[in-house]
Formats: C-alpha cells, structure tokens, sequence
C-alpha cells in the first residue's frame, strides 16, 4: 500500500501536472506563473520530501528534464497580458482554484522541509567533520537533516541528526523490487564500512543475526554496531551484518580502517546504514567532507 502512495505521488503525478503544464494554453501571464509555480512546487515536494530512493532518481531526473524543457519552450511563447485570463469560464476558474489549493497546500511543507538543510536552524551549532564511510557505489540519503520532516531521527534527543544511508542500483533504486525479503537484493547490503575519522574504538557489540524485511529485532534496536570516537564525539554505525564486524573495543583506528559491513541486523526496516554523533550524551550535526546530507542527498564514491 504504502508503495502504490510513493509511486502515485512521486511518479504519476509529476508525470501529469508535467502534461497539463505542456498542454496548458496561457491566456495571461498570471496563468502561466500559477502554473508554473504549482507543477515546480509539486516537483520539489517529491525531491525535498519525498523517498527518490523507492521510485528511481532516475525517472526523479527525467521528470525535471522534461519540465525545465516544457518551461523554456513555452515562456517563449507568452501572452503579452499580464493579468488572469479567464475566457472559458468555469473551466479556467476551476483550474486557478485547483492551482492555488495545491500551491496552499504544498508550499509551506516545501518551504518547512528546507529549513530543515540547514545545521544553523539548530540551538546546537558544534558540528563534526567526518570522512563518509562508505566507497563502492552511489549512496543516497533515506532521512537526514535538522527537522523532523525530511529526518525521522531528529525527536529523540541522542540521535536528533542521525542519517539512514541507502545506495542506488543501477536503476536508481535502493533494491531490486518493491520491498524485498532478501538481502542482497539491497544494494547497499555487505558494502564494506570505514571508520569515519583517526580515532579509538569505544564499543563493539555483535552477536545478532541479520533479518530478513521486514522482520525487526525490536529487543536490540541498534543491532551489531561499533561505537567510534572521534574528537571528543562518539560516532555509532549501526545494524551492522552478522559476522563482519572486525574491529575490537579499544583498538585504534585511521580514517579508512575497514570496521565492517552494512546488514540488516536490529530494528531496521531494510539493510542501511545508520550513523550518528554524540557529545556528553547530545546528538550534534555530522558533515561528511563539509557537507550537511538530508533526505535524497547524493553521495557518489
Ligand atoms: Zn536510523
């Protein structure tokens, strides 16, 4: 069910208000800017809010295509009026109140999900630098970010700016099928893990047993995970595969250090990697190489 939701809202449509916007006639410029700022806002709801990851970056990309394409062909053809035009009465009228519900609607999610782009929007500013500990593919963001909307971690105190890291096949999805039981159908499933920065193993736990979705170990929530410090934060990576993870408490580790591999152990809905940074017990704001990730980011190693 909830499939059929992402693929309506993030693929079909797009897909028609793209259309609509292509057929459309404007009568007057106002006509064409409400349209233009609706089909544009829509777009952007699937990108900031949205799950690219479950429907294909890849037709995500094609829809803007097309659409930057429909705009430049027809801003060339504008009516020199500026104003609203509406000749054929109830049908232009139920058009602009359609077109301006959607832009009520969907305007202050777009707008509310940015905010949350931004570490500054936070109280807490004292973000750590990390490497990205992942190299063998495309990865993207599931939820990351500093509100609620584009992260789902962001209410729970410790983990207020974790991110939840997927990788694309290639057909720009995070697996092969809607929501598989087999792991390695996953793309991201037993990529290999690298310590994010030169620091000292705090913690490793592991044990568990790798589950098949969309079962969940809810007694374990993190799973196989290892604790790293980094400065003066702790670093966790969570739901680690059972088996790989070949670090020890104590150990010191350099950047680059394999630590392990990406499963699907604990309570997680599908293999991902899940990773966090504390300090005295706060969940502070990670970048990776300078970047702040949230939902969607494209990561390309
Ligand atoms: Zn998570």
């Amino acid at each position: 069910m909830m499939f059929f939701i992402i693929i309506f809202t993030q693929m079909i449509l797009p897909v028609l208000f793209v259309i609509w916007f292509h057929v459309s006639e404007f009568k007057g410029r106002a006509n064409f800017i409400l349209q233009f700022l609706c089909t544009a806002t829509f777009i952007g709801y699937t990108w900031v809010v949205g799950a690219q990851s479950w429907s294909s970056i890849l037709i995500g990309f094609v829809i803007v295509l097309a659409f930057v394409l429909s705009v430049s062909t027809k801003i060339r053809r504008l009516p020199k009026k500026w104003g609203f035009r509406i000749e054929s009465g109830w049908k232009d009228i139920t058009f602009v109140i359609t077109q301006s519900l959607i832009l009520i609607l969907f305007l202050p999610i777009v707008l509310f999900g940015l905010m949350g782009y931004s570490i500054d929007g936070s109280s807490d500013k004292s973000a750590i630098d990390l490497n990205f500990p992942l190299d063998q593919g495309v990865y993207i963001v599931g939820h990351g970010g500093s509100n609620p909307l584009i992260n789902y971690h962001n209410v729970h105190d410790i983990q207020t700016y974790a991110l939840d890291i997927s990788k694309l096949n290639f057909l720009g999805i995070r697996a092969l099928g809607i929501y598989p039981s087999e792991l390695d159908k996953y793309a991201i499933f037993g990529d290999n893990l690298y310590s994010p920065c030169d620091g000292k193993i705090l913690k490793v736990d592991k044990g568990y047993e790798d589950l098949e979705p969309p079962k969940r170990g809810e007694g374990h929530p993190a799973g196989n995970h290892v604790v790293v410090q980094c400065e003066d934060a702790e670093i966790t990576l969570a739901h680690m595969k059972e088996n790989s993870i070949v670090v020890d408490t104590l150990d010191t580790v350099e950047v680059g250090d394999l630590l392990g591999k990406v499963g699907n152990s604990g309570n997680t809905t599908e293999p991902h990697l899940h990773i966090h940074a504390a300090k005295d017990g706060k969940g502070i704001p990670v970048t990776f190489n300078n970047r702040f990730l949230v939902r969607n980011s494209i990561v390309w190693k």
